[in-house]
């Protein structure tokens, strides 16, 4: 895959998706990679990403679409395979500061092995 150097540089999923730095991968394949959250909020927490680097949810482009249904099924499959996915788990992408979104490559988090509160904080 071609990835613009300036991009990468910037971006520390991007150095993941590189192995320029260390991760706890759980899942990659030519599209998609999927690795433990650093700072984790629940018993499993995995952060599913495009190897394509897309900054938040409002960059996704219709041509991303088969990419982003990807994204899920590869959540869905880590919840089945953590035992998770008949007890419930949550799947989240924030978008911009409001939200909390931190890193500007986008993300879905998985998060699950406890109960869930709603709404959110
Ligand atoms: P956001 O706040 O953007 O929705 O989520 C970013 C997530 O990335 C956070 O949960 C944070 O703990 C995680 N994170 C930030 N830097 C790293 C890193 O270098 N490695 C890993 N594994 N997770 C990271
Ligand atoms: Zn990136």
């Amino acid at each position: 895959m071609k990835r613009e150097k300036a991009v990468m540089d910037n971006c520390i999923f991007c150095k993941i998706i590189e192995h320029k730095i260390p991760a706890q991968i759980v899942y990659e394949d030519e599209k998609a990679m999927a690795f433990r959250d650093l700072n984790p909020q629940a018993p499993l927490h995995v952060l599913v990403i495009p190897k394509k680097h897309i900054p938040t949810t409002l960059d996704i482009a219709k041509e991303d679409n088969e990419l982003v249904g990807h994204l899920f099924q590869i959540a869905n499959k880590i919840a089945e395979e953590n035992g998770i996915a008949g007890r419930g788990f949550r799947l989240v992408m924030n978008t911009n500061p409001e939200s909390g979104q931190s890193v500007y490559h986008i993300h879905l988090h998985v998060l699950g092995g406890r109960l869930m509160h709603w709404p959110p904080g």
